[in-house]
């Protein structure tokens, strides 16, 4: 029944003209499932807001309150033409906003934190729903905090998923198009949670194998997964196709197209990923999926704040067990080692969390000579 799922990023959605634009873009043919994001400033600003509450500063908090309400106010104005549609969704944002203000008096834990974080995306597909009504587009909203929900470890529960996805698609069907909220989840003890920051991307992946789409779309606002860093290098291009594990690499090493957490579930269902972009709709975009083009170089990334550890020592030669003991360190401290290269008397790696690096270089002294390169 769906075929394709296609997630919006904040900036896609975060000006009226784009959200029509979007409009017409999830509405080409039928049986999309569209994921959105909050629109573009909202989360930041939620997490601000958050950070009143947090320090009891509920002036902070209100005032914060009261110029994203304007922002909506603003936005509202011009996406609707008909006043029905305006004062519904004016009606929607209103409530939430007199609902966030609600919190100024509370006391605040992770729960409210986390119910606050929600709004965003919640605010953002009823604004989309109703413009598509506006339209005369039968559009239907899946609630993703009736399907999206995680386990004991904080992981996606994929059976839950799937069952939820399910009956929310069975209690609405004929729908000619599908919304539903990125990001925002339930956790095991059913509070509202979410998928961490930038997680919608990983939201539409696992909606998309839940529901074995045939495709999941990443829209965003760059025309792919480019060879090069567009920030550093100039005229860099797309890559057309690239396999999983090296979209992966690429995300995880500073392209800032996809979250890096996307890929493994659309990977594990096999469901092909294309990131596309919303300014240029009709460009090729890059196609992610299993096929590999064996000995070929797709791209090249870099990675910014890394520090690269070098340790040398005689002890290593000819001895075994001596990575173990360097791994143990970076282990004890939850770091990451990101790149590592040996040889016969040293050890080179280069790790992104710097947090603990004086307590890992102090244990490692132990072993040999330490340098360090921030
Ligand atoms: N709105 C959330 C964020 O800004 C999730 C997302 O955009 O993917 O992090
Ligand atoms: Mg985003």
């Amino acid at each position: 029944m769906i075929k394709k799922v296609m997630k919006f990023g904040g900036s896609s959605v975060g000006a009226p003209e784009r959200m029509k634009n979007v409009a017409s873009l999830i509405t080409k043919e039928e049986g999309n499932l569209v994921v959105l994001s909050a629109l573009s400033g909202t989360t930041n600003t939620l997490v601000e807001i958050n950070g009143y509450l947090y320090n009891k500063n509920a002036d902070g908090a209100l005032d914060t309150i009261s110029s994203l309400k304007a922002h909506y106010k603003d936005f509202i104005s011009k996406l609707y033409t008909k006043k029905e549609y305006a004062d519904k969704a004016t009606a929607y944002v209103k409530e939430i906003f007199a609902y966030l203000s609600t919190f100024s008096k509370q006391a605040f834990t992770q729960v409210e934190e986390k119910i606050i974080l929600a709004q965003g995306e919640l605010m953002s597909t009823h604004l989309m729903l109703y413009y598509l009504e506006e339209q005369g587009v039968k559009a239907a909203l899946l609630p993703a905090l009736d399907f999206m929900k995680t386990d004991l470890h904080g992981e996606p529960d994929m059976g839950e998923i799937r069952t939820g996805l399910e009956s929310a698609l069975a209690e609405q069907p004929g729908a000619y198009v599908y919304l539903t909220q990125g990001y925002i989840c339930r956790n095991s003890s059913n509070e509202i949670d979410n998928l961490q920051r930038g997680g919608s991307d990983y939201s539409a992946s696992l909606i998309g194998a839940a529901i074995k789409a045939d495709e999941i779309q990443i829209w965003t606002d760059i025309d792919g997964m480019h060879n090069n860093d567009p920030r550093i290098v100039e005229h860099t291009t797309a890559v057309h196709h690239i396999h999983f594990e090296e979209a992966s690499e690429l995300a995880y090493f500073g392209a800032k197209v996809l979250h890096p957490t996307c890929i493994l579930p659309a990977k594990n269902a096999n469901i092909p990923v294309r990131i596309l972009n919303t300014m240029q709709p009709d460009a090729e975009g890059t196609l992610i999926n299993n096929k590999l083009e064996e000995g070929k170089i797709k791209a090249v990334a870099a990675k910014d704040n890394i520090a690269a550890i070098r340790i040398k020592s005689s002890r290593m030669l000819l001895a075994y067990g001596f990575l173990r003991k360097v791994f143990e360190i970076f282990e004890n401290y939850k770091t990451s080692i990101d790149m590592i290269s040996t040889s016969e008397i040293g050890v080179s790696m280069s790790v992104d969390n710097t947090q603990h690096l004086n307590e890992i270089v102090h244990e490692l002294k132990k072993y040999g000579t330490v340098d360090v390169d921030l």
